[in-house]
């Protein structure tokens, strides 16, 4: 495991490309954290599902990387708010665990396609592991605020329980009502000490998404289905839906990383 500290490039502290500042930052285990970067001027209009470009000057060079917005686009004031997993190779991430509140940073954007079709009446499945979930946060956060909320089951997987990154949010909404949402979390290492305590749903996303699809009567004709995160995590559980009748055009996907490209340690997306 390479530690945020391995990293021996010298971050440098003020620069004319820095646009923006980190304004929060919680880390939710020591691999995984959300952070808020603001821009220094006016916020920039975006799309829920759409990422931002972050990035900070090491060893005099701009290390930068895209970043899904977990938070809404009416939030924009307090900042851009990103989930984030610690990959252990010494890139962009083991930067930016290196930064504290305040730091400036470069960001730019929005970009991409992940989004959510106008007034979809069909009911929404968002399927994700790990990170992968930050965009459909942003998704329920903004329909909710608009007040059109979608129909919809939020499948995440991970491989340990304090993985399940905004959990509270989703088992509050559920609970309350706020949002008509089903939160299915899964856990793919039951036998791990971490997941002593675990009682819920076990295995991968891509194991279980036929249960889900059966048990909630979630029908091809009438869902659509997003998925983000690990690629090969999108590619099985599109396999599995096609199996299921779901045509190709139901189903959308944003890929974190090409196919292929995995770094040991680090699971989930
Ligand atoms: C459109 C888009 C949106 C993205 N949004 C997010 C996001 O919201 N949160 C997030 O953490 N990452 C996200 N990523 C991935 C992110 O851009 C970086 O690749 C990642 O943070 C690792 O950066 P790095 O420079 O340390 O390593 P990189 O050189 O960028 O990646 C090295 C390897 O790390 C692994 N990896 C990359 N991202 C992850 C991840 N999230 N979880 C587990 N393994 C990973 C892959 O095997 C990849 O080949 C997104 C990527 C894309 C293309």
């Amino acid at each position: 495991m390479t530690h945020p500290t391995d990293d021996p490039r010298v971050i440098v502290p003020s620069d004319e490309r820095y646009n923006a500042t980190l304004v929060e930052r919680h880390d939710e285990t020591d691999t995984l954290a959300y952070f808020s970067v603001r821009f220094d001027g006016e916020p920039v209009p975006f799309e829920p599902g759409q990422y931002m470009t972050i990035g900070v000057m090491a060893d005099g060079k701009l290390w930068q990387r895209p970043y899904s917005v977990a938070s809404a686009p009416v939030e924009t004031a307090n900042g851009y708010e990103f989930y984030v997993r610690h990959v252990p190779i010494i890139r962009f991430t083991t930067l930016l665990w290196r930064l504290q509140v305040g730091h400036p940073m470069r960001m730019a954007g929005p970009k991409g396609r992940f989004l959510l079709e106008p007034a979809d009446a069909r009911t929404h499945l968002f399927v994700s592991t790990g990170t992968g979930i930050a965009p459909f946060i942003s998704m329920i956060r903004e329909t909710m605020a608009q007040r059109k909320p979608r129909k919809t089951v939020v499948l995440h997987g991970v491989s340990y329980a304090d993985e399940l990154g905004y959990r509270d949010v989703l088992e509050g909404w559920e609970r309350d009502g706020a949002y008509p949402v089903r939160y299915v979390p899964t856990i793919s290492r039951p036998a791990d000490p971490r997941n002593a305590e675990w009682t819920g749903r076990t295995g991968r996303v891509e194991g279980v998404i036929d249960d889900v699809c059966r048990d909630l009567g979630l029908r091809p004709e009438r869902t659509v289905v997003y998925i983000c995160g690990n690629p090969d995590m999108i590619l099985n559980v599109e396999r599995v839906l096609m199996g299921r009748g779901f045509p190709e055009f139901h189903v959308k996907k944003e890929l974190y990383w090409p196919k292929g490209k995995e770094v040991a340690a680090p699971s989930g997306g």
